[in-house]
């Protein structure tokens, strides 16, 4: 089987301010010092990246953005490119979180012209796919996920040499508390990798690291990093905290 280096992805979305981003980066940096074999990254806000990526300059934490621009400059107030998340020291750039696509009207078309820019400029874009609860229950749940990969990674070039992440995050586990089982999650992650084996061939699909997201604790990382499908987590609330990101990524 294909070894693939688990991710371990903090999603701060819109928390800290930049000396609380300074301080939660440090204390961070100083509790998974031990860590082997693990990647590691954490999304500040777009403001704390570049004091963020000095603290942890020669740690064993990466950094990531929330979002990015497709264009490289210009007249697009409010907007930001992947030049300038590479200058800020980003290595990677969440795409098409679902808070994005229900509060700020992203579409799988606008989230593929992301994906294109993140894939072209040599950031790691992780792409957020899931299904809502209206979804699940009108049992769309694998018709909605095919659209999302379809369309995101339309026209990309990928090769091993082109890292992708995918995020499965159902919108109803967000913020919620609700965890999709072990059942449900591992019969998701096997759809997307099999979707990516028939689009991009079997080879990155054994290379593409497809992580769960949705109320990821503690408490239950263990078991569903054991899932032979999941390769990772993407962390909201649980990445705040130091202390509790820090017991994720000591999941084993
Ligand atoms: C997220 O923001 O991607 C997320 C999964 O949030 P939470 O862990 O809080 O559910």
């Amino acid at each position: 089987m294909e070894h693939r280096v688990p991710l371990i992805a903090g999603n701060w979305k819109m928390f800290k301010t930049c000396s609380e981003a300074v301080d939660s980066a440090t204390r961070l940096a100083d509790l998974v010092s031990d860590i082997e074999n693990v990647d590691i990254m954490i999304a500040p806000t777009f403001t704390s990246l570049a004091v963020v990526s000095d603290i942890i300059l020669n740690t064993k934490i990466d950094l990531g953005a929330q979002n990015i621009f497709w264009e490289k400059e210009g007249a697009f107030t409010g907007e930001i490119s992947a030049p300038m998340l590479l200058s800020a020291g980003c290595q990677y750039v969440i795409i098409g979180h679902s808070e994005r696509r229900q509060y700020f009207g992203e579409t799988d078309e606008t989230v593929n012209q992301r994906m294109r820019a993140a894939n072209s400029s040599g950031l790691i874009p992780i792409l957020c796919v899931g299904e809502t609860e209206t979804h699940r229950d009108e049992k769309k749940t694998f018709s909605v996920l095919d659209k999302q990969i379809e369309k995101g990674l339309e026209g990309l070039t990928l090769d091993e040499q082109h890292s992708l992440v995918i995020a499965y995050e159902p919108v109803w586990a967000i913020g919620t508390g609700k965890t999709a089982t072990p059942d449900q999650v591992q019969e998701v992650h096997a759809f997307l990798r099999d979707l990516v084996g028939k689009k991009f061939g079997n080879s990155l699909a054994n290379a593409t690291r497809i992580l769960y997201g949705g109320s990821v604790k503690p408490d239950n990382v263990s078991e569903l990093m054991a899932l032979p499908d999941v390769d990772g987590a993407l962390v909201g609330g649980a990445s705040l905290q130091p202390d509790s990101f820090s017991k994720i990524i000591h999941y084993s």
